[in-house]
């Protein structure tokens, strides 16, 4: 049975404006991926090439995929997103097979963002039964062979995705591969604010709710961590008013906070 993976393509339907708190990575992507696949014939007169490659690093839920996403979605670009457990396969020849198709792909349809997730898993981990080491290094230098090959200006870009930066390959972080490096943290009170305010823009609010102060009680949440308490706090509005429910209360959301933890420790950052 062959482990093959569909190459689906995704014009995806989120932007800048659903994202909170990752300033720094938002302006990294729009100057070094928006701004290339938009006006690649400005770099063309300039004689200088964007970059290929994008490593995103930080702890889980802060928004990754999201940013992968919005970048496609603000340049124009098609999407397409892979694990890259979905890219090693047991069958000799076959992990090889499916980056090719990847890319073919990807050329195909350009612009194009491939989002690789869990780029980390392309490390031979000893003793974990998963990603026997040849395969991951044969893995590792069919993406990098395609990556070399990418001719400049062919408006497709790679985002690699982990939560464990010192796991990955140091071959995938030579200049020319993915050698731009994005830190995406967990957010500041400001940005914890801003996020609050995009995941209850669609709910209706008790007057007595103040997302600056929930914002203050919720240090180390990520964006999922808040997006999670804000349908909490929406579960204990209809727990306590029923079918008749018309609003979400303060009261809801420091329910909600008793159930609710930052799943990212200070050691994790
Ligand atoms: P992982 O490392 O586990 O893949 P990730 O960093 O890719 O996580 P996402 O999958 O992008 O995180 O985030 C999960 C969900 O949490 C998003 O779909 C979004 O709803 C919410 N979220 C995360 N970060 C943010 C953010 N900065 N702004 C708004 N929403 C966010």
């Amino acid at each position: 049975p062959s482990a093959m993976r569909e190459v689906m393509v995704q014009v995806p339907n989120v932007g800048w404006d659903d994202i909170g708190g990752a300033s720094e990575a938002t302006d990294k992507l729009r100057e070094g991926i928006e701004l290339p696949l938009k006006n690649p014939e400005a770099f063309r007169r300039l004689g200088i090439r964007p970059a290929k490659g994008f490593l995103l690093y930080g702890p889980p839920g802060t928004g990754k995929t999201l940013l992968a996403k919005a970048v496609a979605k603000e340049a124009e670009a098609n999407f397409i997103s892979m694990k890259s457990s979905d890219l090693l396969s047991k069958w000799y020849g076959e992990s090889e097979q499916q980056i090719a198709r990847l890319f073919a792909r990807a050329r195909a349809v350009a612009p194009c963002v491939v989002f690789i997730d869990e780029i980390d898993s392309l490390v031979p981990a000893r003793g974990s039964g998963q990603g026997e080491p040849q395969v991951t290094g044969r893995v590792v230098n069919t993406i990098l062979a395609e990556m070399d090959g990418l001719e400049e200006l062919q408006s497709v870009v790679v985002i690699g995705a982990t939560n464990r930066p010192t796991l990955v390959d140091p071959a995938l972080l030579r200049p020319g591969r993915f050698d731009e490096l994005v830190y995406v943290g967990t957010p500041d009170k400001a940005g914890r604010e801003h996020i609050l305010g995009i995941h209850t823009a669609k709910m209706p609010l008790a007057k007595d709710v103040d997302l600056a102060l929930l914002s203050g009680k919720t240090e180390r949440f990520t964006g999922a961590d808040l997006e999670d308490l804000v349908r909490r706090a929406g579960l204990s509005a209809l727990r306590r008013l029923g079918g008749d429910v018309t609003e979400v209360a303060a009261q809801d959301f420091e329910a909600a906070l008793l159930d609710s933890r930052a799943t990212v420790t200070v050691e994790m950052e």
